[in-house]
């Protein structure tokens, strides 16, 4: 069987700078990509607040160019879906597909976060032409227009507040009478004037044309039907983190994010680490990302070391 240092599973921001760290540091990675190479990232278009970049740079073509450092560097980067993982004993067993099987050392797990849709056929059509779950990655292209924002909780609140700095309104589709979010977050919500809340309200239909999204048909709790003008339409209703594989094993919170100990990357099980949004349901941005990547890599190196030296 196939035996890493480190094994990565992941292949967003996070995934690749632990491989750019950990093949520095010769654990000579293996990296296994998942269903979506390049993460999440690559459900956007141009990034715009990535650091180093002052005129933006496209998703994949950002994505791209880490997964290429990270094999400059002599990560091995395959594709790949892990399974099944037995994380009760070292080396860590991860089945990859259902078929190849490999013994890990250490295992970073950047297995990312997928934003939740509403499952509308409309909104699918649109997504990427108006639709999106990100405002920080895409409320700069709504300056002075009008922004709706599902959900009714922090996400949704952050997102709308952000956006009300930038658009000339926003509409909160909320599909009760309250807020889930914390009060300061809510209170902030109703203390700004471009804000407008639709308590009650959920979307029956995105509508827009050949140019994108102009709009939302919605369906009020008292069975009114209305429509309201839009150029864009964010969702804020939460995020899954990839870590059902690992529910048996680490400790997860009450979301599902994957429990990280103080400032490190380090989860319940000694040698196993956590990076990018499958442990973290506050910042989710591509450089936080890659950040807790540079993390997790550094954390393995030591975790490897302390054993030789024990
Ligand atoms: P939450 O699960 O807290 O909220 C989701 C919101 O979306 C709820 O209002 C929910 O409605 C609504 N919703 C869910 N499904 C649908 C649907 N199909 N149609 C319409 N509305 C829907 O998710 P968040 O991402 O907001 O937060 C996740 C966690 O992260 C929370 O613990 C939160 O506190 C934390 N967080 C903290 C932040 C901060 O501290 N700055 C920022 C962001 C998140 P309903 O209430 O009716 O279920």
């Amino acid at each position: 069987m196939e035996r890493t240092k480190c094994l990565i599973l992941g292949g967003g921001p996070a995934g690749f700078t632990a491989a750019i760290y950990a093949a520095r540091a010769n654990l000579s990675p293996i990296v296994y990509e998942g269903i979506q190479p390049g993460g999440q990232l690559t459900t956007t278009t141009i990034v715009e607040n990535f650091p180093g970049f002052p005129d933006g740079v496209d998703a994949n073509t950002l994505m791209d160019n880490m997964r290429e450092q990270a094999r400059h560097f002599g990560a091995d980067v395959r594709s790949g879906t892990a399974t099944a993982v037995e994380l009760g004993q070292r080396p860590f067993r991860v089945t990859i597909d259902a078929r190849t099987e490999l013994e890990a050392e250490t295992l970073i797990i950047a297995t990312g976060a997928q934003a939740r849709y509403l499952g509308l056929p409309s909104e699918e059509k649109f997504r990427g032409a108006g639709v999106s779950a990100c405002a920080t990655c895409d409320g700069f292209f709504y300056r002075k227009r009008t922004v709706a924002v599902v959900g009714g909780g922090d996400t949704a609140c952050e997102e709308a507040l952000y956006l009300a700095s930038l658009a000339k309104k926003v509409y909160m589709i909320v599909r009760r009478d309250v807020f889930r979010a914390s009060k300061i977050m809510g209170d902030k919500v109703l203390a700004t004037p471009n804000i407008e809340v639709l308590w009650n309200c959920n979307t029956q239909e995105v509508l827009g044309d050949a140019m994108g999204v102009t709009g939302a048909r919605l369906l009020r709790k008292d069975g009114t039907v209305f429509d309201i003008a839009i150029d864009g339409f964010f969702l804020g209703i939460g995020h899954t983190p990839a870590s059902a594989l690992f529910a048996p094993w680490l400790q997860l919170d009450e979301n599902g994010y994957i429990v990280t100990n103080g400032k490190t990357s380090a989860t319940s099980v000694p040698g196993v680490f956590a990076a990018g949004d499958v442990q973290d349901p506050r910042y989710r941005q591509a450089v936080t990302a890659a950040a807790s990547g540079c993390m997790a890599a550094r954390d393995a190196e030591k975790f490897l070391l302390e054993q030789v030296n024990s």
